[in-house]
């Protein structure tokens, strides 16, 4: 049983990838046989200080010989022409940090609308999942015009650059409220999202499945994290093959009373309470407590507080798509994301330095 647990832990630090301390191991194990259990105890607490004190070498060892330092202008995708990176240093030693921390210590979280979908395809805008509710056949006479001229009122608002976040804000819980106000008392059948999808072709960003496949692989978990409908996000997700286990949903969903419904569950995000929100579903974080480096992906500027929910977080790195009214708005786009990706359809960057990470 001893031997048992203490290879079990001797496999969970892959110790013997990097040291030759099985020889060292051997002997430990050996000595605990042949003496009482109480001594057998107190020399497998120094055998579990001795297996902490191997994973620090590792860890030291992965930093200077395995992890030689990140140079910026040696990542290829980050030479693209439609990266802009405010604090050049800044990023270089976040990135290393990230790369040293490993996939052990990284979670991603990640907005849905038009940052893991495509902001646009030729031109015209992808469907957003409010967007791709409103597609279905099943609404309500008007829904559709009433629910357009709320976004024609608010979305100005959403984006404009003069207007404090405060006041955003505020703005935005009278447009859910009042969205609130029109899903209700309807019938519907959850099913015509997938439908609207197939239609549609609501893509996600070029590169989006292979990120989440490979962070599946490397056990990264992912937070999608959406002030949009929760409903269409996985709905999208699951149609692209992408609805993967460590993949985790944070968004407004539909409330159902039978068939009928009825406004949504809990309480609403917004893009302007996210941080807020956040915080409040720390629950989520605190199950990831020892994963204190994050790799952020948005493209609203809410999006950047997504991460503050993260208790005493090691390095955040912020990526931010950008592509309406960019001269307008990539000064503050600039003050919220510490890399900001201008019109770019990928997730070129995102994977390349996960592949630096991974
Ligand atoms: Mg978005």
């Amino acid at each position: 049983m001893f031997i048992r647990t203490a290879f079990d832990v001797l496999e969970t630090v892959e110790v013997t990838d990097y040291l030759r301390a099985d020889t060292h191991l051997y002997a430990l194990t050996r000595c605990c046989l042949s003496v009482p259990i109480a001594t057998a105890l107190e020399r497998y607490v120094a055998f579990r200080n001795f297996l902490a004190y191997c994973k620090s070498l590792v860890n030291n060892m992965k930093e200077l010989t395995v992890g030689k330092r990140v140079k910026l202008e040696d990542v290829e995708v980050l030479l693209n022409d439609s990266v802009r990176i405010h604090d050049q240093s800044y990023v270089e030693d976040v990135i290393n940090s990230l790369v040293i921390g490993g996939r052990d210590k990284l979670q991603i979280i990640s907005d849905f609308d038009r940052t893991l979908t495509k902001q646009h395809v030729d031109g015209k805008p992808t469907l957003s999942s409010f967007c791709i509710f409103s597609q279905c056949s099943q609404l309500p006479t008007g829904y559709k015009e009433q629910d357009a001229a709320l976004c024609r009122h608010y979305r100005p608002i959403e984006i404009d650059p003069h207007i404090s976040r405060e006041e955003k804000a505020k703005h935005m819980v009278n447009w859910y409220q009042e969205a609130e106000k029109l899903l209700s008392g309807f019938d519907f059948r959850i099913e015509e999202l997938e439908q609207v999808i197939r239609k549609e072709g609501v893509e996600l960003r070029e590169g989006s499945n292979r990120m989440l496949e490979s962070l599946r692989t490397a056990d990264v978990p992912v937070l999608v994290f959406s002030a949009g409908l929760g409903d269409s996000v996985s709905a999208v997700l699951r149609y692209h093959n992408a609805l993967l286990p460590n993949v985790h949903i944070i968004s407004n969903y539909l409330q159902f009373n039978g068939l009928q419904v009825n406004g949504f569950q809990g309480d609403i995000i917004h893009s302007f309470n996210k941080n807020q929100h956040a915080v409040e579903k720390s629950d989520y974080f605190k199950v990831l407590a020892c994963r204190k480096n994050v790799l952020l992906l948005g493209d609203e500027l809410g999006d950047a507080g997504m991460a503050d929910g993260v208790q005493n977080p090691d390095s955040v790195l912020k990526i931010g798509f950008l592509y309406d009214r960019v001269e307008d708005r990539l000064e503050e786009f600039q003050n919220h994301f510490d890399i900001v990706l201008i019109d770019d359809q990928t997730m070129d960057v995102v994977n390349g330095i996960l592949d630096l990470i991974l």
